[in-house]
């Protein structure tokens, strides 16, 4: 019989060092066990809302559809995470909706990145350059896959990684939220088990802080490292907003 896991977590969003304004967001909700971090883009207020609304819509639609996750037949995991997609492009459909009604938002979108734990596995939707990554055993996993022009060039071996970190163009999206009606999301779920550590975070961390940096601080730190790498990143020169959400997992001891 499967052991079971309770989630503890810990999350901070920070305007940085240079910018007047935060355009991430991120939703900790513990009693639905989701997990957002959205990095918003877009002038005249138009990043801040569509990260907003991204967070939002996405947790109404997974509410709403909250039964639907309780059900135990063969294509479950497939069901679940086709629901995590449309809760996506749920949101992407209404910033797109809510730029067509004020021309000075026109264009904005969002990253979004999320978890949805039912039960003992995780599920995961993903579009932009948010990242989840996976601590297991002392050792870091990146989940998912940046939707960005530096990483296709990488990938198509046209850039180096290091080349990457550096790129002019390395802040660029290949996908995002509510910029047209729908997007492709990527989907994934993998089981968890007690003691790892899942990480969220916008390219305002991952940028400025590398994933070993990461992995040393929440090994150690566990929830109490998400002070610590915002600082980190604010210390390198904060030029983004930084948001960083932890889950920690562990079984729960049963009294005897
Ligand atoms: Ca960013």
């Amino acid at each position: 019989m499967k052991q079971p896991l309770e989630l503890k977590s810990s999350g901070k969003t920070d305007v940085g060092q240079v910018r007047s304004t935060n355009q991430d967001s991120f939703l900790i909700d513990e009693s639905h066990q989701l997990y957002i971090v959205a990095d918003g883009m877009g002038g005249h207020a138009g990043g801040e809302i569509a990260s907003q609304v991204a967070i939002e819509e996405i947790q109404k639609y997974l509410k709403n559809h909250e039964e639907s996750f309780q059900r135990n037949d063969d294509d479950h995991t497939k069901i679940i995470s086709q629901h995590l997609a449309q809760a996506v492009n749920h949101a992407s459909a209404r910033i797109y909706e809510r730029a067509l009604e004020d021309p000075a938002l026109k264009g904005m979108g969002t990253t979004a990145t999320l978890i949805k734990m039912v039960g003992n596995r995780a599920f995961v939707a993903h579009v932009g350059d948010s990242r989840l990554y996976l601590i297991r055993s002392g050792y870091l996993y990146q989940i998912t896959n940046d939707h960005s022009l530096v990483n296709e060039q990488v990938r198509a071996g046209i850039i180096t990684e290091e080349e990457a970190k550096i790129h002019h163009l390395k802040n660029v999206i290949t996908r995002s939220v509510g910029y047209q009606e729908e997007e492709d999301v990527d989907t994934t779920s993998f089981d968890i088990s007690d003691k790892d550590l899942l990480v969220l975070c916008s390219d305002g961390l991952h940028g400025k802080v590398s994933d070993q940096e990461i992995s040393k601080a929440i090994n150690e730190k566990q929830l109490n490292s998400v002070e610590h790498l915002i600082d980190l990143a604010n210390d390198r020169g904060g030029e983004d907003n930084i948001t960083l959400v932890v889950i920690q997992v562990n079984e729960i001891q049963t009294q005897t």
